[in-house]
């Protein structure tokens, strides 16, 4: 089957994949590429993207390599200005009404205008990290700090076999998965690693269903519709013999006993009983790390008790206090394009070029006193250096601005505020199952003290 674009997205965009569109700094945008030649919601050329910053049709976003800027396409204001004005709702201005726009349309009648949008965005490959800031908020969601800790305390790695509750609005689904394959497109299922996802909200399954399946992670997902609390983790009665589990619950505590390695009644509520023999989700021939994920210190209370009740050891909590830091280089005088692609005038730019020849120059003959210093004292130097005839046979400003700007600093700043609290992480470690058998046996193959 079609492994994920989140998994192996290749090198250049695709059509039926998923696309990230960076609008600006923290604002993303997710796409299905559709490469669909005919008219396509009310737009001649096929599905369009439409944005502050302009009109993308997926064809412009089609084929070209990630990471890429892409233009707005030149637009004219026929029917698709009209829908744009209509539903306006990815669009800083207001959504006009019916009369006004056909007012407008009578007054200024049917001119092929062409709108010239500089507008333009970058087409990124799809990440869990993106995801979650992309993705459509059904519920709370788990943020990228949180997950990244989570994944490495559960030891979510490849081929790990991974049960999650609830599946919500799909966050932390994205980034296990990413955690737990093993990289080989063709390995057998029960090596490629898994996610187990659980969702009691009937509408939130199907949408997550949906998400799945469009993100071509059917292999790699099996979400079940169920309440935990009550029924538990086995899949079709079988097993999912799991060794890392992440709980997203409003009370945690009520799904532990159905993550034991003998069955546990719970006290709170009695398990179901179908009459089929009872199997433990967990892998009985490794230790399982579990993480709860709860805002309040009471529900941490509540867990922790539970935990240490059915025998769970290394029970620990951490909260994740994350802060931002933008990293940025000090200008040194000399102005390069922005990071909107805005560059300086001629004029200006001659001006740094002269400014950065005279600071080369200084840079180059400190560099070749340098040289014959070591020269002189038998040191050898690495640094190829340029001499002024060297550069004067191959000029190189464009070369020169890069390096004047590789001479600024580098320069951190934090945010000045901790993010607010999202939630309380518990782990704990619940030992492999070991019984009265496997102990003799290991004595008999590995007889030690007699
Ligand atoms: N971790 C998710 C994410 O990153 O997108 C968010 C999970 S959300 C905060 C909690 C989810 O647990 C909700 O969607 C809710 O419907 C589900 N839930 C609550 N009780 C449940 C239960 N007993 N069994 C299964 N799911 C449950």
């Amino acid at each position: 089957s079609e492994i994920s674009s989140f998994l192996l997205p290749g090198d250049r965009s695709k059509a039926g994949q998923l696309a990230i569109v960076s609008l600006a700094r923290d604002d993303f945008a997710a796409i299905n590429l559709d490469n669909s030649t005919g008219a396509v919601d009310g737009y001649a050329e096929g599905a369009v993207l439409n944005t502050r910053f302009g009109s993308f049709p997926h064809s412009t976003l089609l084929n070209v390599p990630w990471g890429s800027q892409v233009r707005a396409s030149t637009v004219d204001t026929g029917s698709r200005g009209r829908k744009r004005r209509l539903d306006a709702t990815d669009d800083d201005t207001p959504a006009a009404s019916q009369d006004e726009i056909e007012k407008s349309d009578k007054q200024a009648p049917a001119k092929k205008a062409v709108v010239a949008s500089s507008g333009f965005v970058y087409l990124l490959r799809p990440s869990p990290e993106l995801w979650t800031s992309s993705l459509p908020h059904r519920t709370q969601v788990v943020y990228t700090p949180d997950y990244s800790y989570v994944l490495q305390r559960i030891q979510a790695r490849p081929g790990t076999r991974i049960i999650e509750a609830g599946a919500g609005s799909g966050s932390f689904t994205h980034a296990s998965v990413r955690a737990v394959w093993n990289g080989n497109p063709v390995s057998d299922e029960d090596v490629k690693g898994k996610v187990f996802s659980f969702e009691y909200d009937e509408i939130r399954y199907h949408k997550m269903k949906e998400e799945i399946k469009e993100h071509s992670l059917n292999s790699m997902v099996h979400i079940t519709h169920r309440d935990v609390y009550r029924d538990g983790f086995n899949v079709d009665g079988k097993s999912p013999k799991a060794t890392a589990i992440f709980l997203d619950l409003p009370a945690p505590w009520k799904a532990l006993h159905h993550l034991s390695r003998q069955r546990v009644t719970a006290d709170e509520q009695s398990g179901s009983d179908d009459g089929r023999e009872w199997v433990s989700p967990l892998d009985p021939n490794q230790s399982v790390h579990i993480c709860t994920f709860s805002p309040c210190i009471e529900q941490v209370s509540r867990t922790v008790t539970e935990l240490r009740k059915l025998g769970w050891i290394n029970v620990s909590m951490v909260e994740i206090s994350n802060k931002k830091f933008n990293v940025s280089r000090e200008r040194v005088g000399i102005d390069l394009p922005n990071d909107r692609g805005n560059t300086q005038s001629p004029a200006d730019v001659t001006e740094a070029i002269a400014k950065l020849q005279k600071v080369s120059k200084r840079s180059q003959e400190f560099h070749k006193l340098q040289a014959q210093q070591n020269a002189k004292n038998g040191v050898s130097s690495e640094m190829e250096i340029d001499t002024p005839e060297t550069t004067s046979k191959n000029p190189s400003p464009p070369r020169e601005l890069e390096k004047q700007w590789l001479s600024g600093k580098l320069v951190t700043r934090p945010e000045a505020d901790l993010k607010t609290h999202t939630s309380y992480l518990v782990f704990a470690v619940l030992p492999r199952e070991w019984s009265e058998e496997q102990e003799a046996a290991a004595l008999a193959k590995w007889p030690c003290g007699e």
